[in-house]
């Protein structure tokens, strides 16, 4: 690919990223905002095809692939799309699609069949793209693998049991690749985002719950998925190759 002048000053031009779940919140705006750092995008999602779809015709290079992140074949898939999209595979992976079910009070009321689907998409999904990535993406500098984990690893609510212990397997898994990855130049960092406006938050919660988290934020506002977006964007770039093996909470505050 020739550079035109503007497109060399990109941090991320020549690069091909893979955001899962990017059809919506954050992960459509960590897409968009690589994208605007000069990547070529792949959009993953699992059931929103429109707004995938969408996304993928608003970005200059970017490509919407439909794979279940919980299925090996369909992993395979984005990483293969990479390189058929874009003659190059994938420099960067964003493991960001996830699940959380909120319905339950206690860990004791949780039924089996729901932890089985938050552990599936949210710790074996991350899993097979994180493993899927540590073979894949080249070796020698720019190699990028970013998970999406959450800040309630540390804040521990109730009710968030199945969630909470498949974003913090996730971390454990990352800070250990990193450290497996040596010599490859490839980091693998987490981003842990706290409460965002996305669909995912406002599910079964009400104005109280939401007035009652933005009072708890030392920002008195919930996260916009830019806010995350940005932090994700800088661990993409070669200036953050020292950023590796680290848990990041970005959050406003609330929780350390
Ligand atoms: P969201 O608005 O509900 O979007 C979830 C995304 O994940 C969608 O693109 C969805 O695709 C995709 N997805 C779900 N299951 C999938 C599967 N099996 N295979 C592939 N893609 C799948 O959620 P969000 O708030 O943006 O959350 C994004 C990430 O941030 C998650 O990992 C979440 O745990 C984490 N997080 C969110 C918050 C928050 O407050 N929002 C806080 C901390 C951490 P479809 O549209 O096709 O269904």
């Amino acid at each position: 690919m020739v550079a035109s002048s503007e497109q060399a000053a990109q941090p991320l031009f020549g690069r091909v990223a893979i955001v899962t779940g990017a059809s919506r919140g954050i992960g459509r705006a960590i897409a968009a905002h690589l994208s605007a750092l000069g990547a070529s995008v792949v959009v993953g999602y699992a059931s929103s095809a429109e707004e995938a779809d969408a996304l993928a015709a608003e970005l200059p290079r970017a490509v919407a692939v439909k794979a279940d992140v919980a299925d090996e074949a369909g992993v395979r898939a984005l990483f293969d799309a990479a390189e058929s999209a874009f003659g190059a595979g994938a420099h960067i992976l964003v493991a960001n699609a996830g699940v959380l079910d909120d319905r339950y009070p206690h860990l004791a009321n949780t039924p089996t069949a729901d932890f089985d689907r938050t552990i599936a998409i949210n710790l074996r999904g991350a899993f097979l793209c994180l493993r899927e990535a540590a073979n894949r993406l080249p070796r020698g500098g720019g190699g990028r693998i970013v998970a999406i984990t959450s800040s309630v690893v540390a804040s521990l609510p109730l009710g968030y049991s199945a969630y909470t212990a498949s974003k913090a397997a996730v971390e454990a898994m990352v800070r250990t690749m990193a450290k497996e990855l040596k010599g490859t130049r490839i980091t693998a960092n987490c981003v842990a985002p706290g409460p965002v406006a996305t669909d995912m938050f406002f599910a079964g919660k009400d104005d109280e719950w939401v007035r009652r988290t933005v009072e708890a934020n030392p920002m008195g506002r919930l996260g916009d998925p830019g806010d995350i977006a940005a932090m994700v964007g800088f661990l993409c770039t070669d200036a953050a190759e020292w950023t590796n093996g680290q848990v990041i909470r970005v959050n406003g505050g609330y929780v350390s």
